[in-house]
């Protein structure tokens, strides 16, 4: 098996979605942008590449374009684990990236151990974290 193949896989909307996530991985992953919903041809392509790995995760915003792809992928590619920002937030691009850490460490992600710190005393508080605070900690 090549390494490429050991990777976990996310489909994600746009490049600065790769970027955020990419601030809190700890570990390689592949991406997949879909620059939006998928053209009949550009589903196929995917399904063809994707349909038999067990490792694809999706993780687009919380909105309706994101949801309209979410049910594109639900469909043709139904392995596919599905994560999801809260609705508060609306894009992943302006999700906190510890909020985004502890989304993706749910799905048993490896992520930066400083960015899931202040859920272990704070638990569910966790809007009460900015990036801002990150930065300045
Ligand atoms: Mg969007």
């Amino acid at each position: 098996m090549s390494d490429l193949q050991a990777r976990k896989l996310l489909i994600v909307e746009g490049k600065t979605d790769k970027q955020r996530l990419q601030l809190v991985l700890q570990e390689p992953v592949d991406f997949i942008c879909t620059n939006g919903t998928l053209s009949y041809n550009e589903l196929e392509s995917l399904i063809g590449l994707l349909q038999d790995r067990d490792d694809v995760y999706i993780l687009v915003d919380a909105d309706v374009s994101g949801m309209r792809l979410r049910s594109q992928l639900r469909q043709e590619l139904p392995n596919a684990k599905h994560l999801y920002t809260r609705r508060m937030y609306r894009e992943v691009a302006t999700t906190p990236v510890d909020v985004l850490a502890w989304v993706l460490s749910q799905a048993h992600f490896l992520v930066k151990e400083h960015l899931l710190l202040p859920h272990k005393s704070i638990g569910q508080g966790v809007q009460r974290s900015t990036d801002k605070r990150r930065v300045e900690d």
